[in-house]
Formats: C-alpha cells, sequence, structure tokens
C-alpha cells in the first residue's frame, strides 16, 4: 500500500491525481500531517508526501530502522515539479516510486543513489538477497577501484562496471581490497565483502498429517546448517500434491518467504533417489517424497533425506532433502517498439538494463545503446542473420547470463522469438516483454482502421511458399477481415503486394479505404489513407505496413475507420 499525505490544496490535488491513476493500490491519510506520517510509516510501504523535504526529514527521523524493511519515501514539491527520492532508495523502492510519480505528475524524478544515478546496478537490487559490506563494496564500484567477482554458483547477474573482474591468474600478488560472492554456502562476509545469495536451492519436504511448521523449519535450519548452506538461498519447498495444503508446510514456507512446488505422486515415484522407503508407497503412492520433490527439475542433491527430531521422543513428523537445482541463466526477449523513445515500455526498460549480454540486429541496437549500463556485451549481427542470432542468445544464457534479446515493434511478431524458443530448452527461464506491433502503431496514425476482427499478413515469400501466403490472404479476403501487410514490398519483391490487392479487391470494393504509413513513430513518419483502386505500389517499401480495411471501413473526416460491429452500424445509420 502507498501512503498520500498532503497539507495544502494543491498537495491534496496531488494525491488524487496518483489515487486515481493508481487503483487499489494507496490510501490517502488525512488529518494533521504530524500524525499522518507517522501511522502512514507504519502501515505502508511507501509514502508519498506532498511536503518540503525538510518537514518530511524532521518527521520520519525518529522512525527510520533498517534500509531493508524501512518504507520507501517520496517527497513531491508544491508546484508538483520535483519527485524527490528520501529515504529507501532500493529497499523501498523509492527510487522507482520516484520515477512512478513523476510519470503520473508530469514531475522530475529526483533521485541521489550513486548507483542509480551512474547506470551501475545497486548490489541490493538483483533481485537475490544480500549480505556484508553493500555501501562499501558499492562506493568501490563507482570510484573504479577493482572489485573480485567469485561466482561460486551461477546466476544471471547484469552488466557490471569493468573494474569488476573474475579473479585472475593463482599468483596475482595483489587481490583487489573489495569483492562480491555469489554463493549458497554459509559464509560470513569478510570486510569489504559482499554475498549475493542467488535462489539455488530447493529443499524437499515431507510431512505427516498435522506436522508442526517449528518442526519443518527447525528441520530445514538444522539440515542447511550441517550441510554449510544458507538458508537465503533457498528457492522454493517441494512436496507432493497430497501435501499441498498441510498448514505445517505452507506456514514454513510463509515463513521461509518462499513458494511451495508440488508434483504428483506418480512423477515423483519414477525419479530415481538414494533412499526410497515402503510407508510412503504405501500412504501416497510413491516411495520418496522429501528426496524425490527435491530432485525431480534435476539438480545435485547436497543433502539426502533428513528426519526431524522431536524433544519429546515421539515419532519424527517431517524429512527433507537439499538440492542444488542446475544454473539458469535468463533470456528476455524484448520489443523495443516502433521506434518513438516513449513507445518503448518501462518493462522493456529495465530488462535491457538488467541484461549483461545484448543481442540484435546492429540498427535495433543503435536505437536503445544509450539505456544499457555500462559493461554490458553486445552481440550484434546484420540483417538476415536471424537463426544464427537466435541461437547466440540461447546458447549466453545456457552458460547463466543474463541476455535481452531484442526486435522491433513486438519482439513476437515476424521476429526473434520464435526461433529463439524454438531453440530453447527448458534449462533456461524465458521473460516475453510485448511490444507496439508495427499494425498498431500504423493503425494509431490511420485512426481506428482495426476496430473490428483483423488479421496480420507477411507478404515476404522467402520463408513462406507464395501459395501459403496467397491462401492466406484469400481466406481473409472472403472472411472480410481487416488485414494489415508486413513486408509489404521490396526491391526484389515487387510483384506480391498487387497481387495481395487484386485478391482483396475481389471480395471488396474499388473504394474500400486502404492506409499507407511508413516509419511509424520514426523520425521520418508518413502515412496517407487511399483506396484499393487508387493505391501505387511503388509508394510502398520495407518500412512500410499497409492496412485494408473491410466492407465496413470507411474514411471519416480524413481518418480510417472499422465500425466495432455491424449490428451498431445499422443502428446508427
Ligand atoms: N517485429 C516487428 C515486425 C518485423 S517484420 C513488429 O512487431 O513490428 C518487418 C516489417 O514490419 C517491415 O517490413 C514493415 O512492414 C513493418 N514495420 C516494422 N516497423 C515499422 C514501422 N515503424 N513503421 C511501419 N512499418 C514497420
Amino acid at each position: 500500500m502507498i501512503g498520500l499525505i498532503s497539507a495544502t490544496a494543491a498537495g491534496a490535488v496531488g494525491c488524487e491525481r496518483l489515487a486515481a491513476a493508481w487503483p487499489g493500490r494507496t490510501r490517502v491519510y488525512e488529518g494533521a500531517v504530524g500524525d499522518a506520517v507517522r501511522r502512514a510509516f507504519g502501515e505502508c510501504e511507501q509514502l508519498v508526501c506532498f511536503l518540503a523535504t525538510g518537514a518530511v526529514v524532521r518527521l520520519v527521523a525518529p522512525l527510520l530502522g533498517d534500509k531493508a524493511s524501512d518504507p520507501g519515501v517520496v517527497c513531491v514539491d508544491e508546484a508538483g515539479r520535483f519527485a524527490v527520492s528520501l529515504v529507501g532508495g532500493h529497499g523501498g523502492s523509492a527510487n522507482r516510486l520516484a520515477q512512478e510519480v513523476g510519470e503520473v505528475l508530469g514531475a522530475h524524478p529526483v533521485v541521489t543513489t550513486a548507483t542509480d544515478s551512474v547506470g551501475v546496478p545497486g548490489l541490493d537490487t538483483l533481485g537475490c538477497p544480500v549480505e556484508g559490506d553493500v555501501a562499501g563494496v558499492s562506493r568501490a564500484m563507482l570510484d573504479g577501484e577493482p572489485v573480485a567477482l567469485q561466482a561460486e554458483v551461477t546466476w544471471p547477474l547484469p552488466a557490471l562496471p569493468s573494474n569488476v573482474t573474475l579473479p585472475t591468474a593463482v599468483g596475482d600478488e595483489r587481490p583487489p581490497r573489495s569483492a562480491i560472492r555469489v554463493t549458497d554456502r554459509l559464509r560470513d562476509p569478510g570486510d569489504r565483502e559482499v554475498v549475493l545469495r542467488p535462489p539455488t536451492l530447493v529443499v524437499g519436504v515431507g510431512a505427516s498429517k498435522g506436522a508442526p511448521a517449528d518442526e519443518i523449519l527447525d528441520l530445514i535450519h538444522t539440515a542447511l546448517r550441517d550441510a554449510g548452506l544458507s538458508p537465503l538461498s533457498i528457492a522454493e519447498l517441494a512436496t507432493v500434491d497430497a501435501k499441498a495444503g498441510e498448514p505445517g508446510v505452507v506456514e514454513a514456507a510463509r515463513r521461509l518467504g518462499v513458494p511451495v512446488l508440488t508434483y504428483g505422486a506418480d512423477e515423483l515415484a519414477a525419479v530415481d533417489v538414494p533412499n526410497p522407503s515402503g510407508a510412503p508407497l504405501a500412504a501416497i503412492g510413491t516411495p520418496s517424497v522429501a528426496e524425490a520433490a527435491a530432485l525431480v527439475r534435476g539438480g545435485e542433491l547436497l543433502v539426502p533425506k533428513r528426519k526431524s527430531t522431536r524433544s519429546d521422543g515421539r515419532p519424527a513428523m517431517a524429512t527433507c532433502a537439499v538440492v542444488r537445482r542446475p544454473a539458469r541463466g535468463r533470456l528476455a526477449v524484448v520489443g523495443l517498439g516502433p521506434g518513438a523513445r516513449d513507445l518503448l515500455t518501462p518493462r522493456a526498460k529495465d530488462e535491457l538494463r538488467r541484461a549483461s549480454v545484448l543481442v540484435g540486429l546492429d540498427q535495433y541496437v543503435d536505437q536503445i545503446r544509450d539505456l544499457l549500463r555500462p559493461g554490458t556485451r553486445i552481440l550484434e549481427s546484420g540483417l538476415g542473420a536471424e537463426e544464427e542470432r537466435a541461437r547466440t542468445a540461447v546458447a549466453e544464457a545456457r552458460r547463466g547470463q543474463a541476455v535481452a534479446l531484442i526486435g522491433s515493434g513486438d519482439a513476437g511478431v515476424y521476429a526473434m522469438a520464435s526461433p529463439a524458443l524454438a531453440e530453447a530448452s527448458d534449462d533456461i527461464d524465458v521473460v516475453g516483454v510485448p511490444g507496439v506491433t508495427a499494425a498498431l502503431a500504423a493503425a494509431a496514425i490511420l485512426g481506428a482502421p482495426l476496430g473490428h476482427d483483423h488479421a496480420s499478413i507477411s507478404l515476404s515469400d522467402l520463408h513462406t511458399p507464395w501459395e501459403v501466403i496467397e491462401r492466406r490472404v484469400r481466406a481473409a479476403a472472403e472472411a472480410d477481415i481487416v488485414v494489415t501487410f508486413y513486408n509489404p514490398r521490396s526491391r526484389s519483391r515487387d510483384w506480391q503486394l498487387p497481387k495481395a490487392l487484386a485478391i482483396l479487391a475481389e471480395h471488396r470494393e474499388p473504394t474500400t479505404p486502404v492506409g499507407v504509413v511508413r516509419n511509424a513513430s520514426r523520425t521520418d513518419e508518413s502515412s496517407r489513407l487511399t483506396t484499393l483502386a487508387e493505391l501505387d505500389p511503388a509508394t510502398v517499401d520495407m518500412m512500410t505496413v499497409v492496412t485494408v480495411g473491410n466492407t465496413a471501413t470507411r474514411e471519416i473526416a480524413g481518418r480510417m475507420v472499422t465500425p466495432r460491429g455491424y449490428r451498431w452500424q445499422e443502428g446508427t445509420e
């Protein structure tokens, strides 16, 4: 919940605008501001105060505890010009909140956290728990001092500045004073050391009916401690479907802050385990729960099955086993939108900044180069190398990297997502970020041509036989569907567009509106509205999409409009 506090009329208006923009996410605190700030600080994860920073500093100072748990606080000035991230920039996500407030109010976000203002990722923003001297090591990273990166387990890290290096050959006389260690092993961070805890451990849990959460948690903590493993690296608890709602298991997971994953008894029975047993086989149909559930997705068994111990001498009610799951890289398939920077989504921007490796066509890389973190490895290639780009991206993710594979518009529309996912197996995480595809960018320029059923058809017969394309155009023509042609015409492919238009003309009037948009949302954008009979194919090239209306599409006030339904049209005519 985001607490909203104001003292003046202008501030109250700001509160209302934020509340309207974020339904269900905010609570307005009325009354004396001191009281309001104190209440909100205790009740909300974040605060936006329409008050002077000085006033807020005085009010929150006595309330501040720990930067990991304090709420994030953003201050907005009376004129609504600045959204200042005051405290909790990372832990309380105030830096991000300042951006969001800025977007809603048109205010300039003010962020003073050193790592955020110079593009170095905050060590506490990497999506996994972190221990040690975050401030000291961040300072060393920023100051360009050498920092050693010691990764005992593979985890997709974002780009780090070039002074962060892997350990050099044995015999290096002056190892860097600062270090970032990536490990799931127990160790107290040394001086000037940060330990990142990637979510590598899967804890399989078996529990008798009514097993207490404390007994399960005790067992897990003891097992991990004896094996020298950190509980901060637990990714999930795993068990059999029949135990999905077992209160002790659910509560243990809640207290650890991890999800419970469950599997069918059949699936678990098929897993090869070192310590099968007759009891669960008879009761639920698998000879192993803890070991099998931990191992079912593969990985290395670090702690074989253990039973809980009870002080009252009664039989153990829980078992656990611990597996280190195989390294998982991350492949983000990111659509950049049609070209304009403000049509690139915030999520796409975040993924670009999260990547340590960027793969894409050179002209698209140029479009977003300024957004990448210093140190991002860029693998760019020219037109036509799709398969190779897809293979490279997947191979880098398999090596445990955080990869962003980019495409214009939406990366899944006639673009890189399908060759990449055809190549990928389930040993990497894949994240798709949708983008504004050319058909939508063009439609917004033309008016409302896609108001009813519509299809996109690529006229490129490089990968698809012309007979297939023609069959689809014919089907769309017969079904009276609005059609947007991608890849409509190039120097070497000039007869396909006239042919496709001729097929549509068999079923639509010569006066049917046709929209032609070139370079939608780019600096040299142009568009025109014409008709099936009058379109001159010579004016169309590969930077263009062509949208042909259906039999109900009309030109109204220079805009292309497809009615939403025929009933509506009858009713209004
Ligand atoms: N993934 C892209 C499409 C790639 S196919 C997307 O979702 O938009 C390439 C074709 O897309 C081009 O030949 C052109 O027809 C169309 N296209 C892409 N960007 C465009 C833009 N900004 N303006 C007009 N057409 C565009």
